[in-house]
């Protein structure tokens, strides 16, 4: 079971859900892996300890153009798919915009005069960390300057594939990085609170979801806040409401203390623990 915890808004509380949920999947399964997808922010880690047994370094090949071979025949622009490269033979020019080039090869493969080489970009870092004897996190380190963390982060999910729960904790938003994560997944929990923003990006989440006919539901975080307007598209829209988790100043210093919920409140771990259940009920259905 794959289950990603997402929010199209950052700060609604998904690194909490996930980590929580983490802390109850491990009591109740005999491999369980959380992965910190939010790689150019990643802080699963301030809240579960584990020792590190290994940490890859993750690089993509960036083509790498020889201005006196190259004649300017602009095949290789046309052949790559995401505009990396700007040919402009009338002024005998052509450059490569490093942070578009998705390591696809296909220049390589167009350039009929040898003109086109590759080096070696250094993107991040994937990190294991065995947590139990059952249990590790593993997580998407994107380097300070890197602009897309899509590589980072499959390379973390395709590190997790031998596992029997794997939670994922999404980037924020629904760009390219939230959609590597779900893709996967057989189950996202999106996070949200009571508010307009909360509302809107969690619609935002919603349709992109339905785009891609994934199932899933819906988590309320800090409830008492705001108003109900969320609570009453949810019933429109006939989206399941996972669990509600209220405004609360003690819940919050313990989240700011890098310290679990379900392990300091006994009430919580049997909330967290309806969760998974009720998850694991709908990925059945
Ligand atoms: S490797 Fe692919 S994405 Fe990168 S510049 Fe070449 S064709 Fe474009
Ligand atoms: S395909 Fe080769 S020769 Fe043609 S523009 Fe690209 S690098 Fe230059």
């Amino acid at each position: 079971m794959r289950i990603a915890i997402a929010s199209g808004k950052g700060g609604t509380g998904k690194t909490f859900v996930s980590t929580n949920l983490f802390a109850v999947a491990e009591k109740e399964f005999h491999n369980v892996t959380l992965v910190d997808c939010d790689a150019e922010e990643p802080n699963v880690s301030e809240f579960i300890n584990g020792k590190t047994i290994s940490t890859e370094i993750i690089k993509q090949h960036l083509p790498v153009i020889d201005k006196e071979a190259c004649v300017y025949c602009g095949k290789c622009r046309h052949w790559c798919n995401y505009n990396a490269i700007i040919c402009l033979p009338d002024n005998k020019q052509i450059y490569l915009i490093e942070d578009l080039c998705h390591d696809c090869g296909a220049c390589l493969a167009a350039c009929q005069y040898n003109a086109i080489t590759e080096i070696e970009k250094r993107l991040g870092t994937v990190s294991v960390k065995q947590c139990s004897n059952h249990s590790r996190t593993i997580e998407a380190r994107l380097d300070i300057g890197v602009y897309s963390p899509i590589s980072v982060i499959k390379a973390a999910l395709n590190k997790a594939q031998d596992t029997e729960i794997m939670l994922i904790d999404s980037p924020p938003g629904i760009s390219c990085s939230f959609i590597a994560t779900i893709v996967p997944a057989d189950f996202i929990v999106l996070v949200t609170e009571p508010t307009p923003f909360g509302l809107n990006d969690l619609k935002l989440s919603v349709e992109t979801l339905e785009q891609l006919k994934k199932t899933f539901g819906v988590v309320v975080n800090r409830t008492g806040l705001g108003d109900d307007r969320v609570y009453d598209w949810l019933e429109e829209k006939q989206i399941p409401l996972l669990m509600k988790i209220p405004f609360d100043k003690n819940i919050a210093r313990i989240y700011s203390q890098s310290r679990l919920l379900v392990r300091e409140d006994p009430s919580y771990a049997i909330h967290f623990l309806n969760l998974l259940k009720a998850i694991e009920g709908l990925c059945k259905k």
